[in-house]
Formats: structure tokens, C-alpha cells, sequence
């Protein structure tokens, strides 16, 4: 059986999820400084008043692939502390039950549970079609 996060737990999740996202946001602003100094100065000042205009803007101007992942991984943290913010996080997408805490733990980010998880890797990986 999986219990409800308590609020102590999920604003700790949420402390997780902002540092990670902080430490994204300084190494896309590292790459970028290796690739256009410019760009970097640009986005640095965007980025700063970070509301989610400003990351909605920040995610359409970043293209290069060498940040490809770390912008994914960006969306999934955004995606999560929106989830935290409407009081949804921790909670299956799918089957709208709880996730496990040990799960959350190892995948701040996670959506769904293990069990609609697996299933739905079944049917989207392995470029595999939905059976009928
Ligand atoms: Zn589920």
C-alpha cells in the first residue's frame, strides 16, 4: 500500500527539484558560454526574472542539441513543481493513485506509478504498436 506525502515531504521534494533545476540552468548557461557568448548574456538575463514566461521563452530559443537533455530534463522538473504548485504531486497520471515514496525518491520528476509506468513502456518502447 502507498500512503500520501505529508507537506514536510513534498516541500522537501520541492527543495530537491529547485536545486536540481538551478544546477541545469547553470550548466546550460556554461555550455552556452562555450558556444555564443552573446546568446549566454541574453538568456542569463532572462533567465534571472524566471517566471514561466520567461523558461516558456528560454526552452523555444534553446535548439542545440548538445542541451537537448538537459532542457528535457528541465521540462520534466517544471512539469513536477507545477504538479507540487496545483497540489497533484505524488499522484499517478494515469490511475490517479499514489506513486510510492521510494519511487519519488529515486525519480523526483516521476508521473506515474510503477505499475502504469511499466505498462506504458510496454506499449510505447521497442517502436512496438499498441496490440489490439
Ligand atoms: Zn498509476
Amino acid at each position: 500500500m502507498t500512503v500520501q506525502l505529508t507537506d514536510h515531504q513534498i516541500n522537501e521534494f520541492k527543495m530537491k527539484l529547485n536545486d536540481r533545476f538551478m544546477a541545469l540552468r547553470r550548466e546550460i548557461s556554461a555550455e552556452l558560454l562555450h558556444t555564443d557568448e552573446e546568446q549566454y548574456v541574453d538568456l542569463a538575463g532572462r533567465v534571472h526574472d524566471s517566471g514561466e514566461v520567461a523558461l516558456a521563452d528560454l526552452l523555444v530559443d534553446i535548439e542545440l542539441a548538445s542541451i537537448d537533455r538537459h532542457v528535457q530534463e528541465i521540462r520534466d522538473i517544471d512539469a513536477a513543481l507545477m504538479r507540487i504548485a496545483v497540489s497533484s504531486y505524488g499522484e499517478c497520471c494515469d490511475c490517479q493513485e499514489p506513486i510510492a515514496i521510494e519511487r519519488l525518491t529515486a525519480y523526483p520528476t516521476a508521473k506515474r506509478c510503477i505499475g502504469c509506468q511499466e505498462a506504458h513502456d510496454r506499449t510505447f518502447a521497442h517502436g512496438g504498436q499498441p496490440k489490439l
